[in-house]
């Protein structure tokens, strides 16, 4: 077929034409080769080859690949973007363009490295009272730990695993592979040794060559005082095995703290809401003013109206970080009696009276929907 030819040998024109000279030399091909014009046997099959060169050589962007690679099928079309990329020789630098793209990152030099074992959550519900005071408390959870018997090895005591012949140590396997681009080179682990680089002949009784055991690990867990819900805290090394050597990931405990009844909580501040008769608001009293340190007398000044808010200092909650104590604030609910006796009836009538007032007085709420129903 015509395609494998040179588009440039085909138009009979040199390799720097411009889009001019091509553009003419094509046209004077074309016409000289015309199947309606020039019967000579070949001719037709020579205008389709003029036609095909030309199509290569008046697209830029054909032109410009099969300048680069010698051919406009196959090539790089498939990686798209790829195409005007400096992949400079195809030896080394294009690897490394190949392994970033597919996210490998999966080098020789990573494989079997330390690395650090995963991380754990564990979530723990606490108290009101126990997030503002903390506690000290032991959590038991299962993890995957390094097996004491051969300290992770997973070779049985004694014995010392060998290098992976297969991979020599490396724990990947490199392949090479002839393409249209060129060489390229994939790594894979090694099936042989798992991507450890090492062979365990006589494995570990305990961890069957593993390294790792699944254990039941408690740790004493000291909550601070001044925790609040979907805070968490790090520890250290409480998470699972590292690999090839590598430390302990993290625990994370994540509080989830119960609402209270009595209380809200923003932070350091507590909120409280204290009902009081509308006498004591009235008149002015002491009351006893729950607090989670305890009851705290609060005096009520005569005429104190319903939702005046009053602040007990330092009895709040614990700031996390400075431990200083923030303050509660007491809310004073007035509540209106929702029912009389004959005495403190006639005693409120009086009240009203001796004020200059003059109240109806058509009894209780639930009476005057009674008395409105029967209109
Ligand atoms: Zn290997
Ligand atoms: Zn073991």
């Amino acid at each position: 077929m015509a395609e494998n030819r040179d588009p440039y040998e085909v138009l009979g024109v040199s390799r720097d034409a411009s889009a001019a000279e091509i553009k003419k030399a094509y046209r004077r091909l074309s016409k000289k080769y015309h199947p309606d014009l020039n019967k000579a046997p070949g001719a037709e099959e020579k205008f389709k080859e003029i036609n095909e060169a030309y199509e290569i050589l008046s697209d830029p962007q054909k032109k410009a690949q099969f300048d680069q690679y010698g051919s406009t099928g196959g090539g790089p079309q498939g990686f798209g973007g790829f195409q005007n990329a400096d992949f400079g020789d195809f030896g080394g630098g294009f690897e490394d363009i190949f392994s970033s793209f597919f996210g490998g990152g999966s080098s020789s030099r990573s494989r079997n490295q330390p690395r650090q074992g995963h991380d754990l959550q564990y979530n723990m519900t606490l108290t009101f009272e126990e997030a503002v005071f903390g506690k000290k408390t032991s959590i038991q959870y299962t993890r995957e730990a390094l097996c004491k018997t051969c300290s992770g090895s997973g070779a049985k005591p004694g014995t010392t695993p060998d290098t992976c012949q297969n991979c020599h140590g490396s724990g990947v396997v490199r392949q090479a592979q002839n393409t249209p681009l060129g060489r390229i080179v994939h790594e894979t682990e090694c099936s042989v040794c798992g991507g450890t680089g090492k062979i365990i002949k006589e494995k570990c009784p305990d961890c069957h060559g593993s390294g790792k055991i699944q254990e039941k690990h408690e740790v004493e867990v000291s909550i601070p005082a001044g925790v609040e819900d979907g805070n968490q805290m790090r520890l250290q090394g409480q998470g699972e095995a590292g690999l090839n050597g590598g430390p302990y990931g993290d625990l994370y405990i994540v509080f989830r703290v119960k609402p209270s009844k009595l209380f809200r909580r923003d932070g350091a501040q507590i909120y409280f809401t204290q009902p009081i008769s509308f006498v004591q608001a009235a008149l002015g009293d002491e009351v006893a003013v729950k607090t989670v340190h305890g009851d705290v007398k609060l005096k009520i000044p005569a005429g104190t109206q319903s939702g005046t808010v009053f602040r007990l200092r330092g009895k709040g909650a614990p700031h996390l970080r400075s431990k200083t104590m923030g303050d509660e604030e007491v809310t004073v609910e007035v509540v209106t009696p929702k029912s009389l006796n004959s005495r403190q009836r006639a005693a409120l009538k009086e009240f009203a009276a001796a004020g200059g007032e003059n109240v109806s007085g058509e009894g209780s709420i639930f009476e005057r929907f009674k008395k409105h129903g029967k209109r």
